[in-house]
Parts: structure tokens; C-alpha cells; sequence
């Protein structure tokens, strides 16, 4: 029985759960955490590739329960752990060693569990080596969008700082059970090999917020208390905060910081 209030959309289907596992790429010998395997369809297609360990982090506990014969019969390949991703320390349960993370993300808490690996990224390099991730189709076109286009924003700015996004396919309401009323995307993020590190992630959290909460206003009234920074970097104080790149929003980060 699917709890609402956990974001439960199972997908059953094993060519579905393949083509998500595929999306990651080789796996052989990676360690792959995902996040709410719930009755572990996606955990069945994480285990059939050669990634040497999956880790699973789930909440409810009707699933920790479902999911002990598998952990049995995967012989110390999977790892079962009872928390709330949230509050769950990854570099801990790796012990410090690189990890992919997949998962089909309840899309109730899926935003904050990006921006907390996006944010354990610009702190730790190399630690997340990629990421594929399950979000409503919107939430994800918001990830993928560049300047100066209507979904460009703080979503964008912090993935696309550290990242490099895109959307490898869309599922259809009918895969999941329940059917959630959306049409969902996978995203696959490759972590940028030259991560550019200077300003701090509350800073660009910070400048982005501020500027994205007034999106219609110019920059001279949004950020009017950084208009001496914007014109000493040609920033035109008559944009608007999606006619920012990237690269501008970080050179106003590091340099409020
Ligand atoms: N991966 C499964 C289930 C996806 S539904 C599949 O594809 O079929 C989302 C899953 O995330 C559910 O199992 C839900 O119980 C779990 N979940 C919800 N909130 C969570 C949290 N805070 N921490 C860990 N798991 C959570």
C-alpha cells in the first residue's frame, strides 16, 4: 500500500528500472547509493549490473522489512539502511570511498536532497562521481534550462555550477504505481571535472535567492546592494536575474563574499 506522504511511486517494470541503471553508465566496481528503494525494483536492476556494492537508504519500514530477502540473496552486495536521507551522512556510509547515486527521488524532498549533494560536491570534489535522478518533468527542465529562458533559475544556477545536466528520458505517468499526476524525467548530472570553487555555496545560494525571488525586477532593484560590484563587472544593472549566466552569477557570489 503507497504512502502519499512518502512520495511513494513504485515502478514495477524491469525494462523501466534497466534503462534507469543503464543511464548511469559502466558501474563496474562503483559503489551505488540509492535513495528509497521502496519494494526494490530499481535495486533488482542496480544489483544485475557489476557495481561492487549498492547502498540503499530508505524510511519506511514495511520496505526494510520487504527488502531482507533480497539483501540475503545479494550476498553483502546490498546494504539496507533504515533513516531519512536528509539527515543521512553519505561520505559515512562509504566510508569515504566515491559513489553514484540513482534513485527514483520521492518528489516531496526531492529539491533538498539535490541542493545537500550539490553542496556536498563544492565541499568534497570528487566524492559523488555522477548522479541519476528521478524528478517531475518540470522540476527537471528547471535543472536543464540555460539563460534567458523562462524556467532559468536558482535550480539551474547551483546544478549547472557544478555540474553538467541533462535529461536522458521521460516516463509516463502509467509506469508508476500509483500513477503520480505528472509526467517524470530522469536526469543524469555529470560533475564538472574542473570545479570552479572560489565562492562559497551559501553566498551563490544567497545571490541567487534574492535575485530569483523579484524574477520581473531589474538587477538594480533586486540586488540594489551590489550594484557597485555589478558595474565593476560589466553586469548590466537593467537585466533581470534570468539574463545572468552562470559564470556572472558566481563572479557577483565571490565577489559580495
Ligand atoms: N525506488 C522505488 C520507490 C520510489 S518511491 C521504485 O522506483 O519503485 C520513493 C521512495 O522513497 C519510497 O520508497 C519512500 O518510502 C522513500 N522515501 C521517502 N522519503 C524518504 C526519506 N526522507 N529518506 C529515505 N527514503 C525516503
Amino acid at each position: 500500500m503507497p504512502k502519499k506522504s512518502l512520495g511513494q511511486n513504485f515502478i514495477f517494470d524491469s525494462n523501466v528500472t534497466d534503462k534507469i541503471a543503464r543511464a548511469a553508465g559502466a558501474l563496474t566496481d562503483k559503489i551505488v547509493i540509492e535513495i528509497g528503494p521502496g519494494p526494490g525494483g530499481l535495486t533488482r536492476a542496480l544489483l544485475d549490473t557489476k557495481a561492487s556494492k549498492v547502498i540503499a537508504i530508505e524510511r519506511d519500514s514495511r520496505a526494510i522489512e520487504a527488502l531482507k530477502g533480497l539483501e540475503r540473496a545479494a550476498n553483502g552486495r546490498l546494504h539496507i539502511y533504515e533513516g531519512d536521507a536528509l539527515e543521512t551522512d553519505l561520505l559515512a556510509l562509504t566510508e569515504g570511498k566515491p559513489f553514484t547515486i540513482v534513485a527514483n527521488l520521492p518528489y516531496n524532498i526531492a529539491t533538498p536532497l539535490l541542493m545537500n549533494w550539490l553542496k556536498l560536491i563544492h565541499a568534497q570534489g570528487a566524492s559523488i562521481e555522477k548522479m541519476v535522478l528521478m524528478f517531475q518533468k518540470e522540476v527537471a527542465q528547471r535543472i536543464v534550462a540555460p539563460v534567458n529562458t523562462k524556467a532559468y533559475g536558482r535550480l539551474s544556477i547551483m546544478s549547472q555550477w557544478l555540474t553538467q545536466p541533462h535529461i536522458a528520458f521521460d516516463l509516463a505517468p502509467t509506469v508508476f504505481y500509483p500513477p503520480p499526476k505528472v509526467t517524470s524525467s530522469v536526469v543524469v548530472f555529470s560533475i564538472k571535472n574542473q570545479l570552479y570553487l572560489n565562492p562559497d555555496f551559501a553566498t551563490v545560494e544567497h545571490v541567487t535567492a534574492l535575485a530569483f525571488q523579484q524574477r520581473r525586477k531589474m538587477l538594480r532593484s533586486s540586488l540594489k546592494n551590489y550594484c557597485n560590484i555589478m558595474s565593476n563587472y560589466d553586469i548590466p544593472l537593467s537585466a533581470r536575474a534570468e539574463n545572468l549566466t552562470v559564470e556572472e552569477f558566481l563572479t557577483l557570489a565571490d565577489n559580495i563574499k
